[in-house]
């Protein structure tokens, strides 16, 4: 479903990734871990074209994202096709941006009527069906400030959702909760995941990455030093940077 290769990304001089090249089937779970600083918030937000790759190319379904061949030239993508390419991709940040002066139902439709097109009714009908998912239909007319930040972004991943995405993206959905918050969210990613979504999944949560993920990638300093089953990289790692690591946080 995704193909990475050879992806590379500066800001200037500081180069942050430094030649990625990763591969993710349809179903697939994949948690990216490693310091802070590392780059896994530029591998993701390079995927759905938030940030533009400095060298390098990634195929979602087999088309180059952002860019388009003519000839032996890569040019860069229209609108429009950017628009629609995103779409089929979720992402759920740290901070739940939902639109703070929307309610819960109008967040969560917003996408589907303005960027698809769809039909109203069916929209509401399907957000109030993920709004199920997600336990939260009986704050289906709330205001975002309304809500705790658990609700807030559980609002997120079914307003992600509302989109038909192939792919879910999650940077970091937890780290800026309240720990008594934390496992809410994560009951509903694990129930995503259970249900076959595709997940690129950046997390401090090591046990979560451990029980949800079929792959695991330790990045360190813009490059993947590892990646295998959670088993490999969790419990019988035979690299040092992977090991040291991984003593720390756990
Ligand atoms: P964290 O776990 O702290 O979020 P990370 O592994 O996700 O870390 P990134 O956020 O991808 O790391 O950042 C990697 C490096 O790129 C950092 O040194 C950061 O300062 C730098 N960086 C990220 N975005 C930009 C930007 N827009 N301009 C300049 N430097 C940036």
């Amino acid at each position: 479903l995704v193909r990475i290769e050879g992806l590379h990304k500066s800001y200037g001089h500081l180069d942050v990734l430094k030649g990625i090249d990763l591969n993710v089937q349809q179903g697939q779970k994949i948690s990216l871990i490693g310091p802070s600083g590392s780059g896994k918030t530029t591998l993701l937000r390079c995927i759905n074209y938030l940030e533009e790759p400095t060298r390098g190319s990634i195929y979602i379904d087999n088309e180059l994202i952002g860019q388009r061949q003519v000839g032996t030239r890569k040019v860069p993508m229209g609108d429009k096709d950017l628009a629609r390419m995103r779409a089929e991709i979720g992402m759920v940040f740290q901070r739940f941006n939902l639109f703070p002066h929307l309610s819960v139902l109008e967040n969560i439709i917003l996408g589907p009527l303005k960027v698809q097109q769809r039909d109203r009714a069916e929209a509401i009908e399907q957000a109030e069906d993920l709004l199920k998912k997600v336990g939260m239909l009986a704050k289906r007319d709330a205001y975002p400030d309304q809500l705790s930040g658990g609700q807030q972004q559980r609002i997120a991943i079914a307003r992600a959702l509302a989109m038909r995405p192939k792919l879910m993206l999650f940077d970091e959905a937890t780290s800026a909760l309240d720990p008594e918050l934390v496992g809410e969210v994560l009951a509903v990613m694990r129930k995503l995941a259970e249900e076959g979504m595709t997940m690129i999944i950046v997390t401090h949560e090591m046990r979560f990455a451990e029980s949800v993920s079929d792959q695991v990638i330790f990045m360190a300093d813009g490059n993947i030093v590892e990646q295998g089953p959670p088993q490999q990289i969790f419990r019988d790692s035979q690299v040092e940077r992977t090991r040291a690591f991984i003593c720390a946080v756990k």
